[in-house]
């Protein structure tokens, strides 16, 4: 299996879940990539502990404030991760942050719920998609590959099969509206990033990540796999995307689903 040679990563929401795991694993590969943006929105606080401690261990690890609903934030973040690189592109950008605002019924949710998940799960991804795609397009000019890949150029938004009209995952467990209607807009999002990137030649994927154990995760009942396990897929499945794939919904496997 080919591994993911990535020069320069950067991943939202990594203080806890998925992205912490993602940071993890990134920088405990024998060939870690050089930069490894850990960004989250409250690098002092105390849910970003973890994410210290483990950058405290890993040179490559560069925490960076994003808010990534806040336009200040982004643009901050922009400059920062642009000197560090100092002249080179961003490989890889992977928009995990979400949210959801669980146990919502059909009949019980509200307007608010609806407005505030859509607004990190596909403003946000948006918001900070375009102000990294100038280090995004760097990335690409600069890498002699032939082809799309991760490692050349990519934006991976960490979508979900709740938000497949084909097939609704768990319907029966939470109607999630908010969440369903906001990852169905995310993939239509992707898409667009996709045929609009093409020709900078930027891999665009939605990615579900399967069912982990995580707070989001385990929020409506405990979730089959754990996080170690399903980053570990998820990685080996960057590895393996190229241009065939992009503006595909992928899952944690690399196999195609349903929209
Ligand atoms: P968690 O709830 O465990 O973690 C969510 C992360 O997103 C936290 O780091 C949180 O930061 C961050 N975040 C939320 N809003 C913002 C924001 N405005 N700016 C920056 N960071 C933000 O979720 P998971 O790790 O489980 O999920 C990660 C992604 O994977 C999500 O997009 C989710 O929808 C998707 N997914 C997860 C599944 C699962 O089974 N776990 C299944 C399908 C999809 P903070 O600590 O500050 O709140």
């Amino acid at each position: 299996m080919a591994a993911l040679n990535v020069r320069s990563v950067l991943v939202t929401g990594s203080n806890r879940g998925i992205g912490l795991e993602l940071i993890r694993q990134l920088a405990g590969k024998s060939k870690s990539p050089e930069f490894i943006f850990a960004t989250c929105r409250d690098p002092a606080g105390p849910q970003a502990q973890d994410l210290k401690n483990l950058a405290a261990k890993n040179q490559g690890i560069e925490i960076i404030p994003l808010d990534t609903c806040k336009p200040s934030s982004i643009k901050a973040a922009v400059a920062k991760v642009t000197e560090q690189l100092k002249g080179s592109g961003l490989n890889l950008l992977i928009n995990n942050a979400g949210i959801v605002k669980p146990f919502t019924a059909l009949e019980s949710e509200t307007p608010e719920g609806m407005l505030e998940v859509y607004k990190t799960n596909v403003v946000g991804t948006m918001m900070v998609s375009q102000a990294f795609l100038p280090l995004l397009r760097k990335a690409s000019h600069e890498s002699s590959q032939k082809g799309m890949s991760c490692s050349k150029a990519a934006i991976v938004n960490l979508s979900s099969e709740c938000g497949s009209i084909t097939n609704l995952l768990a319907w029966e467990i939470a109607h999630i509206l908010n969440y369903r209607c906001s990852k169905a807009a995310l993939n239509m999002l992707t898409k667009c990033q996709s045929l609009g990137y093409a020709e900078d030649q930027i891999l665009c994927v939605p990615l579900h990540p399967g069912w982990l154990q995580t707070e989001m995760g385990n929020s409506a009942m405990p979730a089959p796999m754990t996080v170690e396990e399903g980053v570990q897929k998820i990685l080996d499945t960057l590895s393996q995307l190229s241009e065939k794939d992009s503006g595909t919904f992928v899952d944690l496997e690399g196999k195609v689903l349903p929209w």
